[in-house]
């Protein structure tokens, strides 16, 4: 598989070059040149694996320059119940991705089964074996610096600790992430993971990372690399659950499905996308936003705006707290017929205008092939949505589950089964489990006391030219 760049550049670049990448060289985002398309019998055959033989067979149409018996072994010590059964016991202990059926036509897939109880950990664990492998291959080292508000920077921590050729430096808000979040990273031992506690928001630590970044020199000699949603790698891994769930629930192989995905950077609603362009029978694909609506606004009126840091609010769905969704240009790529000069120019306008708009547009007109439909949701919703799900069906999910669980139900089709994406185990979300519930949510057994361990941490102020003294140091 040969990958261009959504703004136009084809260097005739594979799978291994853009492993380790963010950006293409033009400020675009890495896609495949076209999309692998399955037949009938192709998804027939795929019908009856398990996890790691549907990873294998969908991750080795996107990486053809990965040896199979490479991406054959990646894919099975990554995807192991060990890893992915966080302690649950029953008749699916040793099911990766088992769906678990709400009420007749509502099923939830459980996504958030991995080490930090969250989805992102489906893809961050296969990637941290990837870059392993490749960094050996190549005799380099990688020096992974990221900023995170919870979510991504734990799952990259639990990837990438005690890997060889990696080390990871994570920037998190001093005193912002919860009880837990803090704990579950801090409270990490291996001598390759660097927390930096920067004392500002959220916002201050991704600066000081783009500044980092942009002392090209610095960048270069230091190895300085993310893993950031834009990852390709990340995106594709994603690919594999959609059709685990749509086999889980699809009476026969053609049947239609929809899935509901609580979206924030449009990294996993995009591998929906890309699923559905492969062939898998997806009906709708249903986006589904807190109060920051963004995307919902799209998919309603064809205006893409996104918003600045201060129209970004707070939410008790912190994971979708998004401004402007990174991964949404690959789409935009496909909508425009692949077209990389108006891709460019849409982009152009976002910058000088603040946003693009499509209506009047023949690709405008001709959205509906592609399946999207969206809704928004409030707090009120999200703790609504919670005790409903308790009240009816004695499952606790977590807000940005609520998100999609309230989205779907209202956008959902009579006679399609709907599959509802778990991005997170409520365990993370104390505060609105409580507030909904007026409990503390069940919490896996594995992080029994994890406030308690001794946690280790840097505090530091948002000073890029101190970080990257911190990182010369660190790297002998
Ligand atoms: C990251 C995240 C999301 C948003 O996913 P995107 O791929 O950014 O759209 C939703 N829910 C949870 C719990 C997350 O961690």
């Amino acid at each position: 598989m040969r990958y261009v760049s959504t703004r136009g550049e084809d260097r005739g670049s594979g799978f291994r070059e853009i492993l380790l990448g963010g950006l293409m060289a033009d400020g675009g985002l890495a896609m495949p040149v076209a999309y692998p398309r399955l037949a009938a019998a192709e998804l027939e055959a795929m019908r009856g694996m398990n996890y790691r033989e549907l990873a294998f067979a969908v991750l080795r149409l996107f990486a053809g320059d990965v040896p199979e018996g490479v991406l054959r072994g990646l894919v099975e010590k990554t995807y192991t119940a060990e890893v992915y059964s966080n302690g649950r016991a029953g008749e699916d202990a040793g099911e990766i991705t088992p769906v678990r059926t709400l009420e007749p036509g509502v099923h939830l897939l459980a996504l958030s089964n991995g080490p930090t109880l969250a989805f992102k950990d489906m893809a961050m664990q296969l990637l941290g074996n990837l870059f392993e492998w490749a960094l050996e291959e190549d005799g380099e080292t990688l020096n992974i610096l990221g900023a995170t508000s919870g979510d991504t920077g734990s799952s990259a921590e639990y990837a990438m600790r005690g890997k060889r050729g990696i080390r990871v430096f994570m920037l998190s808000p001093y005193g912002k992430m919860s009880a837990f979040q803090t704990a579950q990273m801090f409270s990490l031992a291996d001598e390759n993971i660097h927390n930096l506690a920067v004392r500002g928001v959220f916002d201050d630590c991704q600066d000081v990372v783009k500044a980092v970044s942009n002392d090209l020199d610095f960048k270069r000699e230091f190895r300085i690399g993310t893993v950031n949603s834009i990852n390709w790698a990340r995106v594709v891994a994603q690919v594999v659950y959609y059709f685990k769930g749509y086999f889980a629930v699809a009476p026969e192989v053609g049947a239609p499905v929809s899935f509901a995905v609580p979206s924030g950077n449009f990294g996993n609603i995009c591998a929906g996308h890309i699923a559905r362009m492969m062939g898998l029978p997806v009906r709708r694909l249903i986006l589904a936003t807190n109060e920051n609506d963004v995307l919902d606004e799209f998919f309603r009126t064809g205006v893409y705006r996104p918003r600045g840091t201060a129209e970004t609010r707070q939410t008790s769905s912190p994971s979708m707290d998004i401004s402007r969704a990174s991964n949404f240009e690959r789409f935009v790529f496909d909508l425009m017929g692949r077209d990389a000069e108006r891709v460019k120019g849409l982009w152009r306008e976002v910058s000088s205008q603040g946003a693009f708009d499509l209506r009047g547009t023949a690709e405008w007109a001709g959205i509906g092939q592609y399946g999207f439909v969206s809704g928004a949701s409030t707090h009120a919703d999200r703790v609504a949505t919670i005790r409903a799900a308790w009240e009816k069906y004695g499952v606790t999910v977590d807000p940005h589950t609520a998100d999609g669980l309230k989205v779907g139900m209202e956008l959902r089709e009579e006679g399609v089964p709907l599959v509802c994406l778990e991005t997170a185990l409520p365990a993370k979300f104390e505060e609105t489990i409580w507030e909904a519930l007026g409990r503390a949510p069940e919490r896996p057994a594995k992080f029994d006391g994890v406030e308690k361990l001794p946690q280790r941490s840097v505090v530091i102020d948002a000073d890029a030219e101190f970080v990257k003294g911190y990182i010369r140091e660190h790297v002998a």
